[in-house]
């Protein structure tokens, strides 16, 4: 009788495994990462089945190509890219709470950078600035593109303008942009329209005029100073990839009634989603514009939800491929000639497992306490007690 009882034990539990894993297979299919559906987005197998051990694993570079990496640096913003004539470009390095320059320092190490060419710094908040302090200390950069805002920081500032812009932060970043510069570092501002053009390829920044920065300058909302995030298309062999920094539904506005858009920013083929997928970015509107086969999300461990379920749907809506650096890691984009290639080190396999584990936890829980309990003697007699 006892043996029968902890056969059928072990029957349930067998059918509850194999259901267990069905359920999560039919989930997987509708998981947030759609296989792309572009011919010309190519996710490479062997990262699918990836391990978090491979974080911050780069792929292959070929000189001469195109290279984005959006560099998984936790809560906070940081791509760096190489151009096809070898120009490096940084775009902002900041991880809240802590800085992780650590980050930044393994992928330049990779590329084996000694001195950076562009240094781009969207807004002035710590989760976009305070890695790139360390960053500054270590490396040389040519040219500078910063906010027109400088900064004063005193402790009573500190404390009348919580949220302002003018943290101490900002200062310590600014204080070594002003070390470089005074070494003959060029310093530009984010104000109105402005290019980086390469031998066959341009990045053309729209951002606020000079005007609205008095405003800012005199605000402590973050909403406003995250507006001062230039907007960035990056045009190459006939490709194009559009930058966002922490922008808003107030410069995406700006940008869509101010700016000419039949030129300059339809049919995007990726799109770096403002604001860490905040709720208040990537408005409707924005998206039918920009109209991208992939989102990229600059994203880690957050307490303000990001990303959201607003701006995770109305991506999903149009039809994008979204990838994010808190659950893909590193995500590195090559172009190629025309041919794009974008890879996720942790591949769609890490979310099937993911959800193995986190949606159906309980039941391995039980698993695993039970079968050994069952094995014993007195079996049927634990049962009884809990009857
Ligand atoms: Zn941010």
């Amino acid at each position: 009788m006892k043996k029968l009882f902890k056969t059928s034990i072990y029957l349930v539990f067998i059918l509850l495994f194999v259901f267990t894993f069905t359920a999560c297979n039919l989930q997987s299919v509708q998981n947030p990462l759609p296989s792309p559906n572009d011919q010309q987005v190519i996710v490479p197998k062997e990262n699918n089945g990836s391990t978090t051990q491979d974080i911050q694993k780069f792929t292959a570079y070929q000189q001469g190509s195109l290279r984005i990496d959006f560099i998984d640096i936790g809560q906070g913003d940081c791509i760096f890219i190489i151009f096809p004539d070898n120009k490096s470009m940084l775009i902002d390095g900041g991880s809240t709470p802590f800085a992780n320059s650590s980050a930044i320092v393994e992928c330049l190490n990779f590329y084996q950078i000694k001195q950076i060419d562009y240094l781009m710094l969207t807004h002035p908040h710590a989760d976009h600035c305070n890695s790139l302090t360390a960053i500054l200390k270590k490396y040389s950069v040519k040219e500078f593109f910063l906010p027109l805002l400088l900064p004063s920081y005193s402790k009573a500032n500190a404390r009348k303008l919580k949220g302002h812009y003018d943290n101490k932060t900002y200062y310590k970043f600014y204080q070594e942009v002003e070390k470089q510069v005074e070494k003959g570092a060029v310093l530009n501002y984010n104000v109105g329209i402005f290019s980086i053009i390469g031998e066959n390829y341009s990045f053309d920044f729209y951002c606020y005029e000079a005007e609205a920065y008095q405003e800012i300058s005199g605000a402590s909302s973050n909403n406003k100073v995250n507006a001062l995030s230039p907007i960035g298309f990056l045009f190459y062999n006939e490709i194009r990839y559009c930058f966002t920094g922490d922008s808003n539904v107030e410069n995406e506005t700006y940008f869509l009634s101010n700016y000419t858009l039949a030129d300059i920013a339809s049919e995007s083929f990726l799109l770096k989603v403002a604001h860490h997928g905040s709720k208040t970015s990537s408005t409707a509107e924005f998206l039918s514009v920009i109209n991208p086969k992939v989102g990229v999300i600059c994203v880690g461990a957050n307490i303000y939800g990001h990303p959201t379920n607003e701006a995770l749907g109305r991506l999903y809506n149009i039809g994008a491929t979204v990838y994010n650096t808190r659950d893909n890691g590193l995500i590195t984009v090559s172009q190629i000639a025309n041919e794009v290639t974008v890879a996720p080190v942790i591949g769609e396999s890490y979310y099937f497992f993911v959800e193995i584990f986190s949606q159906n936890m309980r039941t391995f829980s039980m698993l695993l306490y039970i079968i050994p309990h069952c094995s014993k003697k007195d079996c049927s007699i634990a049962t009884d007690k809990e009857a």
